[in-house]
């Protein structure tokens, strides 16, 4: 698939930053390397005083892994990027910094905000619209703001900057893959739609439990936890497109108004204590690999009671959903690790008498990395004609020959929104969440242990992990 790119030079706020060095470079790189970023500037900027060689060795190393398996066009084209990539030291928050070096740029820019999100916010407050030149796109990471009103007051901060579509609000799971598995299985089979409805599914668990524990994250981590840090972001993105109305295009409007919709009529119903569970890793171990209790880690605050497991049940009210539980739920140190999307059927209204062996509801399966889809169904097994026995339908689907950064800043060179969250979405996240992240302050709802290693506290729900 090529894209008719429209930026012309990428300026990346925070050049020494992790995001940038681990996911943004590798991800472009690879982009560059198909020839997909067409003829673009990389620019970067941080407030290190950095020579402009140690800014080129960085791309240079994150380039090097994409060089190797690229054609002799793509190693071209990234050498030719490096090459021309230059470095910027400047305080991003200082008054007219970031304006003076955006008027030096070749334009139309997309200014990546890699920087911790205080500082995002502060850089797009130091900017007056009339110093951002038309066609400039803003692209801001995750998390946008941290309750509905910051994220409502961040997002008008913006639009007195740029249009809402040159805005990209970054969820690198909407990556195109995954979203295009789940919309094509959806839309694009005629067996399915009659079934996506509360007439026929018992409930849908959306799940990403992590085997890794907190891997040197902890300023970041403990202050967000599982809820924030992967559902009010990721997992709920994900539980729009399982959930929303058949768009009549897969374009950026209908796409993100289905979605947006399905979102509006979503909420987790108090008492908080029945829709919501949370807990907390304590020692254990991962495949050999000894996990030290998370309160006992290094920059963690156990006072703050950051929960590393959290469960939600997300109502959907309107009629395709309405009384079908929407369980999310993610967690860190787990034994198992599981990326799914699960969609449990209702048993069949009668078995007729005489069979007899596995009765269990039709289950579907849609797996994130690697991208896979099983459908167990209960068939006619070996042995006495009318027992049954459960098998299941398994395939493998091709995966994105870009990496999920490569996916977002595609969308962000082409100038498609298509892949990112819009402004109200990302405000009715927060409002969808919020209430629990406040009962949970006061302690309505009691903060559970596991042990590392574990598949989390026992009796809490999820069906059984995928063979
Ligand atoms: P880091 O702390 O590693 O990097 C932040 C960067 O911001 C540094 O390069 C720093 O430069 C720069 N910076 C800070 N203050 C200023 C300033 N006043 N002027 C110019 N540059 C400044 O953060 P991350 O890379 O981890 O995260 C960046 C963003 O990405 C955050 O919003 C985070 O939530 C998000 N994110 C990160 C992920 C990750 O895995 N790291 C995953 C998903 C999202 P210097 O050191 O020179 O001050």
């Amino acid at each position: 698939m090529t894209s008719q790119t429209s930026v012309k030079t990428l300026l990346i706020l925070g050049a020494s930053g992790d995001l940038t060095g681990r996911l943004l470079l590798p991800g472009l790189a690879r982009l560059v390397a198909k020839g997909r970023a067409g003829d673009l500037t990389l620019v970067g900027a941080g407030s290190d005083a950095w020579t402009p060689d140690q800014w080129q060795t960085r791309v240079h190393e994150a380039f090097a892994a994409a060089a190797e398996t690229a054609d002799p066009a793509g190693r071209k084209e990234l050498t030719a990027v490096e090459k021309a990539t230059v470095y910027h030291q400047l305080d991003v928050t200082a008054e007219g910094a970031l304006a003076s070096l955006l008027a030096g740029l070749e334009g139309p820019t997309a200014i990546y905000f890699a920087l911790p999100p205080r500082i995002s916010q502060l850089a797009c407050e130091s900017l007056r619209p009339e110093q951002v030149p038309a066609g400039t796109r803003l692209v801001m990471e995750k998390p946008f703001g941290s309750s509905e009103e910051s994220a409502r007051s961040l997002n008008r901060t913006l639009a007195a900057l740029v249009p809402e579509d040159h805005i990209h609000r970054v969820d690198h799971f909407l990556g195109k893959a995954t979203v295009l598995n789940i919309l094509g299985l959806r839309f694009a089979n005629n067996f399915l739609e009659p079934v996506w409805n509360r007439e026929h599914v018992a409930k849908v668990e959306i799940i990403f439990d992590e085997d890794l524990a907190l891997e040197g994250r902890a300023r970041y981590y403990d202050r967000a936890g599982a809820l924030r840090d992967m559902i009010q972001s990721h997992l709920l993105q994900i539980m729009a497109l399982v959930a929303m109305e058949p768009p009549a295009t897969i374009g950026e409007r209908d796409l993100r108004d289905a979605v947006a919709t399905v979102l509006r009529a979503s909420s987790i119903t108090a008492p908080y204590a029945k829709s919501t569970r949370r807990a907390r890793y304590t020692a254990g171990s991962i495949e050999g690999r000894k996990v030290p209790d998370y309160a006992k880690e290094d920059g963690v605050d156990p006072d703050l009671g950051t929960e590393t497991l959290a469960e939600v049940r997300v109502d959907i009210n309107n009629w395709r959903w309405q009384g079908v539980p929407f369980i999310l739920r993610s967690g860190k140190a787990l034994g198992v690790k599981r990326k799914e999307a699960v969609i449990t059927f209702l048993p069949v209204p009668h078995l007729p008498a005489g069979f007899t062996g596995v009765d269990s509801p039709n289950q579907l399966r849609i797996g994130f990395g690697p991208d896979t889809l099983q459908f167990d169904v209960d068939v006619n097994g070996p042995g006495s004609i009318f027992s049954l026995s459960r098998v299941t339908l398994d395939a493998e689907l091709s995966a994105s020959e870009l990496l999920p950064y490569g996916e977002v800043l595609e969308g962000v060179l082409s100038g498609d929104p298509l892949l990112s969250v819009r402004g109200d979405t990302a405000e009715d996240c927060w409002r969808i969440i919020e209430p629990v992240l406040k009962a949970w302050q006061r302690g309505t709802v009691p903060l559970e242990e596991y042990d590392a290693g574990s598949s989390g506290p026992a009796g809490w729900s999820g069906p059984a992990p995928a063979e």
